[in-house]
């Protein structure tokens, strides 16, 4: 990942393959235009470095020449053109090939278009390393495409984000996401995560979701899903993972916009684990780390009787139910601490002490992130 002035980017197209695509581009163009010599034409300043590097492929004579251009405005293609350097030779017949580094809404290439019109060459064809298809607004005919894209921002290999990036020898894409602070609170149930998630929701800016509560939201309110939890979590089972998991997705995207996640009670399985580093993927982001809040058992034990007497959680009233909800926890779920350990992302801290207390030792592990 890299950042250029305010943004994020993640690698999108590597120096390899824009070497192979133009290879491709030049055999082609090569092939077609026999034994003429060409004149290419870079649109500057973008394609500086791809008409650099296609001309030394370019196995035959040619000339090079530039015209200059100026169309984004930072992020933004602008329907405003501007003409800064405009043909400067003679191309009277001759064979021309605009090398572009991007097409996307096409509004550059109108006005080379019409910066042709009053020239006789003896024909205008276009090159262009990248297109946007779903961006292209224009009817002129693309007679070389390198590389589909979708319509999202790039930088790298010529194309700049406010003047930087252009030197960059590949290609990035925006992140979907700019900036995530993604945690899983972990620990045994009675651990405090939920206690401790309300402040740090608060302290971080970040929004919490409790796969528990969701699933007791549901059954208070006896949707399907409540009624389907309802017979795992009286036993002090899991709910299966499928249904677990599609409620976590839904829940994250009812928040497009947040800064990051506290996720508490979420991954138990590594399915779960599994399921939510793809979520995390999708949103260009990742779980920064795994903060376990480590408690001795009678003192879980102990911890949810108590909460029972008022929490009205029938979960919390019974012992039985209460030793099988720890069993369950090491049985299936404390196996992750692995999968977060085997990426340098879990952080054990002492879940024993005053509210205030542990809220520090878990703000210590947030800050160093
Ligand atoms: P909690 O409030 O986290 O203690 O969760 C209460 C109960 O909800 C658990 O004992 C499970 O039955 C169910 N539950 C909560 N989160 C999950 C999860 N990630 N996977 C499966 N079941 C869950």
């Amino acid at each position: 990942m890299i950042k250029l002035h305010d943004k994020y980017f993640k690698p999108f197209v590597s120096a390899k393959e824009i070497d192979n695509v133009l290879e491709r581009l030049v055999n082609e163009i090569a092939k077609d235009v026999g034994d003429e010599i060409p004149v290419f034409i870079g649109i500057l300043n973008g394609s500086f470095m791809l008409t650099s590097d296609f001309v030394k492929k370019y196995p035959k004579p040619c000339e090079v020449t530039f015209i200059k251009l100026a169309s984004y405005e930072g992020l933004k293609s602008t329907e405003d053109i501007q003409r800064l350097i405009g043909i400067t030779q003679d191309l009277t017949d001759r064979t021309v090939i605009i090398l572009e580094d991007i097409i996307d809404t096409g509004n550059t290439l109108k006005e080379v278009h019409r910066i042709f019109k009053n020239e006789k060459v003896k024909s205008l064809k276009i090159a262009t390393l990248f297109y946007k298809p779903e961006a292209y607004k224009k009817d002129f005919k693309l007679h070389y495409v390198g590389i589909e894209i979708p319509d999202k921002f790039i930088v790298g290999y010529g194309l700049d984000y406010d003047g930087l990036g252009r030197n960059l020898p590949e290609v990035y894409q925006i992140k979907e996401t700019q900036h995530m602070t993604n945690l899983v609170l972990f620990g045994p149930p009675g651990a405090g995560k939920g206690t401790q998630a309300e402040f740090l929701k608060e302290k971080y800016n970040l929004v919490h979701i409790s796969t528990g509560d969701v699933f007791r939201f549901n059954m208070k309110n006896e949707t399907a899903l409540g009624t389907l939890a309802k017979s795992y979590i009286e036993k002090g089972q899991l709910v299966p993972d499928q249904v677990t998991i599609d409620m976590l997705n839904a829940e994250v995207e009812k928040n497009a916009q947040a800064n990051g996640f506290i996720f508490d009670g979420f991954p138990r399985t590594n399915a779960q684990a599994q399921a939510l580093d793809k979520l995390m993927d999708s949103k260009d982001s990742q779980i920064n780390a795994m903060i376990a809040l480590e408690v001795d058992d009678e003192v879980l034990v102990k911890r949810l009787l108590e909460r029972g007497k008022t929490s009205g959680r029938k979960d919390d009233a019974d012992e039985t139910v209460i030793r099988n909800r720890i069993k369950v926890y090491y049985d299936e779920t404390a196996i992750l601490k692995d999968y977060f350990a085997a990426q340098d992302k879990y952080f054990g801290v002492d879940g024993v002490g005053s509210i205030e207390d542990i809220t520090e030792r878990l703000s210590a592990v947030i800050n160093k992130l």
